[in-house]
């Protein structure tokens, strides 16, 4: 299936929806799940386009892959987290739901269930979320 330029990741990335960004290099962008099924639930995409995993060049693989490790890296040292869960779903009928290549980066912890999904963060935590990984990349 083609790529559509008007899912909501892609107008992230135009600046035309608003995010709690994490992270930017030239391929890459991070921010955080507006619905968190754990603290510190990030999304690092590619910034070309694709739709998940089976269209994406392999250099966007490459890249993008690095960025996980160290954006969940960050995330762990952030939440004190001795786990990281890295989920990523290819089509609706594997889960996907946003179709712009992602990568999820969830924090765990022993004994914390995720949240279910489809509950909205609240905003006044994410920022508070966003700036604690920003700083434990900065010190990365
Ligand atoms: P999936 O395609 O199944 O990996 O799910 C898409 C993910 O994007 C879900 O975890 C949503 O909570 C998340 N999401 C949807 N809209 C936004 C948004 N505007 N900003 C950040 N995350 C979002």
């Amino acid at each position: 299936m083609a790529y559509d330029q008007d899912n909501i990741f892609a107008k992230i990335l135009r600046g035309e929806m608003p995010c709690h960004k994490i992270y930017e290099d030239t391929n890459t962008f991070a921010f955080l799940d507006i619905m968190p099924r754990a603290d510190g639930h990030t999304l690092i995409i590619p910034k070309s386009p694709s739709r998940n995993l089976l269209d994406a060049s392999d250099g966007d693989l490459a890249t993008t892959i690095a960025v996980v490790k160290t954006i969940g890296r960050a995330a762990m040292t952030a939440f004190d987290a001795p786990g990281l869960l890295v989920q990523q779903f290819n089509e609706a009928e594997a889960g996907q739901i946003v179709f712009h290549l992602h990568f999820h980066i969830l924090p765990r912890h022993d004994g914390v269930p995720l949240r279910p999904p489809g509950q909205m963060g609240d905003n006044d935590v994410l920022v508070i979320h966003a700036e604690k990984i920003r700083a434990a990349l900065a010190m990365s």
